[in-house]
């Protein structure tokens, strides 16, 4: 990788390769502690990134401030002494000699700090003013103590970072201001004309700039200028990635959609939407390209995805290929499994089903079926992916909910087949920003709209106090001949527990609803059993669904009507939004009820949200708004590397700036093997490891 001469200059000394307890200053007990912080080498550190910056260059004297205002102030500690007060709070007071005089600290209800705050020691301290009838007094909210370099701490602008304990910003600062020293200058990766257009700093004394600025502006202009690199070098990543894909020929070609695709429209009991139409058209037209295709098919929950889906399989089978549809569980699997049987079945198409819950003749069976070519569509889980699993000509994968899955088990199903087209699935409604960046290496159709004659789904929170409301509703409901579903929690991952609440819940829901039929689905009952309680949901002989969060994703039953969900605040919002769209599909009223008791404020925001908020869109930013990026549908999950700089909410800007510039960047060199290039994928390989592998 690095036989070209120029690069010499980046292979020594390596920052990303130097581990941080090499570094002055640093033993094995310090180089512990860092690991908490997700610090282990030398560019770990520099690219632990300040939360904020304090300015503290113009420090005035403490008798300046007004009442309340906030100040920093620095001295040594003369006196500490603890009071109890009648109320029972305990108060801490330290009295600290500074460069204008004597003041005090005060800290509340924090006893053990007076093992901390000795005296003769050095003490910074942040917060509220309040001037006393001796001397000024700070309540503090944030202070720093212990040895640390002259200079680096006052008197100038000061990093504050994200910590751990036993680990103060003194000692912090230290080792990152002696890495900085050490650390070899970093050569420029973006070409002279990025940084003009879009007003970068050089790369030169960035990372100075970023822990030590001498203004503000620096530091924001450092983080700007590393944020625009980060997402830059995410995006060739991602590009590059779609690009050795997509250079691929396809070994078969498809003719226009014939027999069964035809067969297939006709037998469908309603017309596809508009909206369903183009996404086919799209979908269609990649799967007559020679290039395979690389989609990603998102729409909200019921917006109707598996029939678009079902004409790709069926053109496919048209073409004498196989297809294969995974589904991130067994429950879905077979849901989509059966739903689309009856309709393949009208185009003549064989289908089977391979999930690890198959019984073994029956798994062998379906095994040989594929390996011959006798089935054309297999709708299976995970099982689909494993190595005794043999096509005969697989030409199309779809992958179903997509954010259940990593990029890598994407990639084993593409395996199985010589360059098939991929069709990915979901109904996570991510943010258009966020698409870009999950998603990069797909092209995108959105079924924007839900079939037509949908209500919205009448959302409400009721306290556990209130069950008789909501037993009086169900009641209604299947009175009128609808049905319900009741959902429990899984419970700390456990399936065992889970279905055992369920179970429970069922036997106290049967007296309740005396001459109605109450059924019970979890993950523990046998494939068959499952299967049985579904079919007689569907066919209306369960009047009141009692389940596990298994009826998630993809269950579709369009005579329910009411999805009650207890413990409703221990669920995400996305998890909520998908049970939620287990009803509304139908031109009936339907209603979502959220019990839950008194919950953290998060939780309550959260079920709030749902009930003011139809739209999964608006959800999903909502969503993004309460958690943050980094939690949203668990990034690491859907195979983008953590980012240590850019926040996608916040630098969500640059995103597209920076894919633009990712595009621009590949055609005119997209084997990296410019002096840039070489820098950048030298770079890429040590910034984001495994998550896109090599890229070379
Ligand atoms: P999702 O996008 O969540 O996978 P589904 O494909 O399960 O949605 O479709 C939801 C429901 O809407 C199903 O009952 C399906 O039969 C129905 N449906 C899909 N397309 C249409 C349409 N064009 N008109 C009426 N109903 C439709
Ligand atoms: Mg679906």
């Amino acid at each position: 990788m690095f036989n070209l001469g120029i690069i010499v200059e980046v292979r020594t000394p390596n920052m990303w390769e130097k581990r941080v307890q090499y570094l002055k200053g640093v033993g094995p007990q310090r180089a512990r502690l860092l690991a908490r912080l997700g610090i282990s080498t030398v560019g770990d550190l520099l690219f632990h990134v300040p939360r904020r910056h304090e300015d503290r260059t113009r420090c005035r004297p403490l008798k300046a401030y007004q009442d309340g205002e906030l100040a920093t102030a620095e001295g040594e500690v003369a006196a500490v002494q603890q009071t109890r007060a009648r109320s029972g709070i305990t108060v801490l007071r330290a009295a600290l000699r500074g460069r204008w005089g004597l003041f005090y600290a005060v800290w509340f209800n924090q006893p053990y700090l007076t093992r901390v705050l000795k005296a003769g020691s050095r003490l910074t301290v942040t917060g509220k003013v309040r001037h006393g009838p001796y001397a000024p007094e700070i309540q503090v909210t944030e202070f720093e103590t212990g040895e640390g370099e002259e200079g680096l701490n006052s008197g100038r602008i000061v990093p504050i970072y994200p910590l751990t304990d036993k680990l103060s910003q003194r000692i912090l600062r230290g080792i990152v201001f002696q890495a900085l020293s050490e650390a070899a200058a970093l050569p420029e990766i973006l070409p002279p004309r990025m940084l003009e257009e879009y007003g970068l700093r050089e790369r030169h004394g960035v990372l100075a700039a970023l822990h030590f600025p001498e203004s503000m502006a620096e530091a924001e202009r450092a983080r700007r200028r590393l944020v625009f690199e980060e997402l830059f070098l995410l995006q060739l990543a991602i590009l590059r990635r779609r690009q050795k894909v997509v250079a691929q020929e396809k070994s078969h070609r498809y003719s226009v959609d014939g027999v069964k695709v035809t067969a297939l429209q006709k037998s469908l009991p309603f017309a596809l939407t508009r909206e369903q139409e183009k996404a086919w058209r799209e979908i269609s037209a990649d799967m007559t390209n020679a290039r395979p295709m690389q989609r990603l098919l998102q729409g909200d929950v019921g917006a109707g995805k598996t029939v678009v889906a079902a004409l790709a399989l069926a053109k496919a089978a048209e073409n004498g290929l196989q297809a294969a549809l995974m589904a991130p569980t067994e429950i879905l699997a077979e849901q989509h499994y059966l739903s689309l049987k009856s309709l393949l079945r009208s185009a003549d198409i064989k289908a089977a089903l391979l999930t690890g819950g198959l019984k073994k003749e029956r798994r062998l069976l379906t095994l040989e079926a594929i390996v011959s070519g006798e089935v054309e569509v297999v709708v299976g889980t995970h099982a689909l992916i494993q190595e005794g699993v043999v096509f005969r000509r697989l030409g199309l994968t779809v992958v179903d909910e997509q954010h259940r899955f990593g990029v890598r088990q994407r990639d084993l199903l593409r395996a199985k087949g010589d360059c098939p087209d991929v069709l990915i699935m979901t109904a996570t409604p991510i943010p258009r920003t966020l698409a870009l960046t999950l998603y990069g290496d797909l092209d995108l159709t959105v079924i924007g709209a839900l079939p037509p004659g949908r209500k919205p789904v009448k959302t409400v929170w009721l306290k556990p106090a209130e069950k008789a409301r909501l037993y009086r509703l169900v009641q209604s409901e299947i009175k009128k001949g609808r049905q319900a579903y009741f959902v429990c929690p899984l419970i700390e991952e456990s399936e065992q527990l889970s279905a055992q609440a369920a179970i429970k819940l069922a036997e106290e829901l049967k007296p309740v609803f005396p001459g109605f039929n109450v059924g019970l689905l979890h993950g523990r009952m046998k494939l068959e059993e499952r299967e049985q309680v579904m079919n007689a949901f569907r066919d209306n002989k369960i009047n009141i669904l009692v389940a596990t969060t298994v009826v998630e994703v993809g269950v579709d039953v369009p005579n329910a009507t009411l999805m009650a969900v207890f413990d409703a605040d221990r669920f995400g919002l996305a998890q909520l939004h998908q049970l939620r769209g287990r009803v509304g599909r139908s031109d009936q009223a339907s209603y979502c009820v959220l019990v839950a008791g008194r919950t953290t404020p998060e939780a309550a925001a959260r079920i709030k949200a749902l009930t003011s908020l139809g739209d999964g869109f608006a959800l999903a930013e909502e969503d993004l708004r309460l958690r943050g990026p980094g939690e949203f549908f668990g990034t690491r999950q859907s195979g983008i590397p953590e980012l240590r700089i850019a926040d996608l909410l916040r630098d969500h800007d640059l995103l597209e700036v920076t894919r633009h510039e990712a595009h621009r960047f590949l055609m005119e060199d997209p084997e990296f093997t410019s002096p840039f290039g070489c820098r950048l994928k030298a770079e890429i390989a040590f910034r984001f490891e495994a998550p896109t592998d090599s890229i070379g």
